[in-house]
């Protein structure tokens, strides 16, 4: 019987191999770009926020499978979801990668696929790669806001 590392390697290589919400979206969608010099990793965010909800959500960019993989999940994720849960992840995820941010994760968001990832806080150079789309995410949503 396949462990839960294996499981959690699987559900990551599906992500890699077939991203959700690839590509990009025209003006007046929001864009943001986030590098991760230490690995190469680049992710574009390209966003669509109404009345408060994630309508709409593209990932482009390049790089290693945890960050590839990561941002394909987070779109999965926020797509839909209303902007304050949306956040609430950003928050519940940085803190399953062990980055400290202020108060106690909401819980009350699942995470889903992402659990697949909480294998990558053993290796600290890849926290990096894991995080990467969750900060372009941040940027995009703030960017919405204004
Ligand atoms: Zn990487």
């Amino acid at each position: 019987m396949p462990g839960l590392e294996d499981l959690y390697r699987e559900i990551i290589l599906d992500h890699y191999k077939n991203p959700r919400n690839r590509g990009t979206l025209e003006p007046p969608a929001v864009r943001s770009e986030g590098h991760n010099p230490l690995c190469g990793d680049e992710i574009e965010v390209f966003l669509i926020v109404n009345n408060d909800i994630v309508e709409d959500i593209k990932i482009a960019g390049q790089g290693c499978s945890i960050s590839q993989s990561s941002a394909s999940m987070m779109s999965a994720a926020v797509k839909g979801k209303p902007v304050e849960q949306a956040r609430a992840l950003i928050s519940r995820f940085k803190h399953m990668m062990s980055i400290d941010e202020e108060g106690e994760p909401d819980t009350s968001t699942p995470l889903g696929d992402l659990e697949a990832l909480q294998g990558v806080v053993k290796f600290p150079v890849r926290i990096k790669c894991a995080v990467l789309s969750w900060n372009t995410l941040s940027e995009a949503l703030d960017i919405a806001a204004e």
